[in-house]
């Protein structure tokens, strides 16, 4: 049986450093090598029904980062919130998409509204239907809008949504903060391990981490392994710019965050309840997601520093993974206030 590891098992080792400033370091990075996709921040915000719609489309983008339009209403309701993030005069709006009924009308829809980048957006990517969406999409749109593809676990996954026409891959099943997947089917992979073995994969499209990444360390440690982008919910949930309602909960101003398999998601969007595989949990409200991004971007800046690289791509190639015990995961983590 294979040893796999996740975040919490590994450090990264200190490097020489030449680097003079922070500012000085360059987070930016290119989906698919398009010149038109490039993003100052490597960070993409969940397709989900409370974390991204139009507010936090803009909101990403000023960041310099990307957000995606869940896909959990209807067809003209998604429309309204593309072509909403359009009115911001946006040059790139992502949106998602599934694998069956409406999907193509779906795709066509919010590609007249302005979306040049779809997100085929499915809990078990590596699948027949994944296939068949790719090979229609491709041929509907050809080049012109940027498919990225997910989620999967596996390099042969990876490889297969590659060969199928995505042009970015999500790699994570199992792994989100939200998510019961692992407990509900007994599948999954460390988030942390599929990137690793996605990212020695010698196909051409970029690689999102996603599921899991609860700090900025994650983050670089998800980079150092590979990955071009990270996906996040749980650490942009509660923000103002997050959809939902604000509700007092234990005397704080708080929003839901939920899984898009938890219960109360599956009620909301269709009215029926499969294979629950998601939570549903209330966060307290943070500000500004501009200010939640400002401090996952200098903790990312400080990461990459500690590796002495001036760019991601001198951290992957820079970097020296060490596997921790239990006891150096105990003393990783701020422990002065721990009565012993
Ligand atoms: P987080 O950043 O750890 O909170 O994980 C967010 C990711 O979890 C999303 O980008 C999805 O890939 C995944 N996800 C969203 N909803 C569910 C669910 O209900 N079950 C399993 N995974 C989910």
């Amino acid at each position: 049986m294979r040893r796999v590891i996740c975040f919490d098992d590994i450090l990264l080792e200190p490097k020489y450093s030449e680097l003079r400033s922070r500012v000085d370091i360059d987070l930016s990075n290119t989906l698919f090598a398009d010149p038109l996709l490039n993003f100052s921040l490597p960070i993409i915000s969940s397709p989900m029904d409370t974390v991204t719609e139009a507010e936090m489309t803009v909101a990403m983008h000023r960041s310099g980062g990307l957000g995606i339009i869940h896909r959990y209403n209807s067809i003209e309701a998604q429309v309204e919130l593309v072509h909403d993030a359009s009115m911001e005069g946006m040059c790139n709006v992502g949106a998602a998409i599934g694998v069956s009924g409406e999907y193509l009308d779906r795709a066509a829809a919010l590609y007249d509204a302005g979306a040049n980048l779809l997100c085929i957006d499915i809990a078990h990517g590596h699948h027949k239907m994944m296939h068949d969406a790719l090979h229609n999409l491709r041929e509907v749109f050809g080049d012109k809008v940027h498919l990225m593809a997910g989620n999967v676990a596996t390099l042969e996954a990876f490889n297969d949504l590659a060969d199928w026409g995505a042009h970015s891959v999500r790699v994570g099943v199992g792994g989100g903060s939200i998510c019961s997947t692992r407990v509900q089917t007994g599948h999954g992979v460390p988030t942390l391990q599929s990137v690793i073995d996605c990212a020695s994969s010698d196909r051409d499209v970029s690689l999102i981490a996603d599921g899991g990444i609860k700090n900025p360390g994650d983050m670089v440690k998800a980079l150092a392994a590979g990955a071009d982008f990270v996906m996040c919910g749980s650490l942009l949930a509660g923000t103002d710019e997050t959809p939902g309602k604000i509700v007092y909960f234990d005397g704080e101003k708080s929003k839901i965050y939920r899984g898009m398999a938890s219960r109360e998601a599956q009620t909301s969007w269709r009215n029926r309840i499969g294979s629950v595989e998601g939570v549903s949990t209330m966060v307290a409200m943070r500000g500004p997601v501009s200010d939640v991004l400002h401090e996952l971007e200098w903790g990312l800046r400080s990461g990459l520093s500690y590796s002495g690289a001036n760019n991601l791509f001198e951290l992957r190639t820079r970097c020296n993974f060490l596997e921790q015990t239990h006891a150096s995961q105990a003393e990783s983590l701020p422990h002065a206030l721990l009565k012993l």
